[in-house]
């Protein structure tokens, strides 16, 4: 069954959502500056004992950099947290958020995200989202199953959302079909994604996460008008309410990002200078 929290906003209330979200933050005079909070989003993929490809981050090494998260004192939140702090902060409200915030999401539901990393945050009570396109499921030779990501969507700690239907390079998409075309396949891929995980999974998915972190101000729009409430990019940048909703940056993390490198990210984002 799913959640009654999937009914579609009326058409009022999404037009003003679209324009508000897609357009980015409104700043009007006076108003103290976006650039504090800053919330680091990790975004993670894979992992194995050895580094296999660039994606790939060793176990031992991802246990150092939760180790690290902890010493630091991080406080990992979930991303509807930062989510709903955003949406709240567009409309001038301002939502706590705790001190030294961190987010964790882990991109594509690489199967080593079902036996490495879920077991190590569920130990610490950690939340993290994980961003599936669902052709890879019980597809791909190295993905989960849907079995496998229903387990991991029973703890409420654990959210999935779209990384569109099959990961296309949309930018390169749009260089070779006519804009009608683009835009019907676009929109495929937006609601397709959703429509599976939602029906797989029973839980409500607002989020996206760009396959390549890679997205334009057309598609913002469009995964606006298809109903997300926001979607995330890559850009080793933490997150802040400058942001625009629809290309929200997160650091990447692969295995040659060492723990001083990710320390001084972090403290970046928590202390007074700019990030790196
Ligand atoms: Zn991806």
């Amino acid at each position: 069954m799913l959640e009654n929290k999937l009914a579609p906003a009326p058409d009022r209330l999404r037009r003003a959502l679209v324009c508000s979200l897609a357009c980015g933050p409104a700043l009007g005079r006076g108003e103290p500056p976006l650039q504090r909070p800053r919330v680091p989003i990790l975004a993670f993929h894979r992992f194995a004992s050895a580094v296999q490809d660039s994606m790939t981050v060793r176990i031992a090494h991802f246990e150092a950099q939760l180790g690290l998260l902890q010493s630091l004192s991080c406080q990992v939140i979930p991303l509807s947290t930062w989510v709903a702090w955003r949406l709240a902060k567009a409309k001038g409200e301002d939502l706590p958020l705790p001190p030294r915030a961190v987010v964790l999401t882990a991109d594509d539901g690489h199967r080593s995200q079902f036996e490495v990393m879920a077991p190590r945050l569920r130990e610490r009570g950690w939340p993290v989202t994980l961003f599936i396109y669902p052709s890879a499921i019980s597809n791909a030779a190295y993905a989960m199953t849907w079995a496998q990501l229903r387990e991991l969507a029973a703890d409420t700690r654990v959210s999935v959302q779209s990384h569109t239907y099959w990961h296309p390079d949309l930018l390169r998409e749009r260089e070779r079909m006519t804009p009608a075309a683009f835009q019907r396949f676009a929109g495929d891929q937006l609601t397709r994604s959703r429509d599976t995980l939602e029906q797989q999974l029973g839980r409500p998915v607002t989020l996206l996460a760009w396959p390549f972190g890679q997205s334009d101000d057309a598609l913002a729009r469009q995964a606006a008008e298809a109903g997300y409430l926001a979607a995330f990019s890559l850009g080793n940048r933490s997150a802040t309410a400058a942001d625009p909703p629809f290309t929200v940056p997160r650091h990447l993390v692969v295995d040659s990002v060492n723990l001083r490198q990710l320390a001084a990210r972090l403290e970046a984002a928590f202390g007074d200078k700019a990030a790196p």
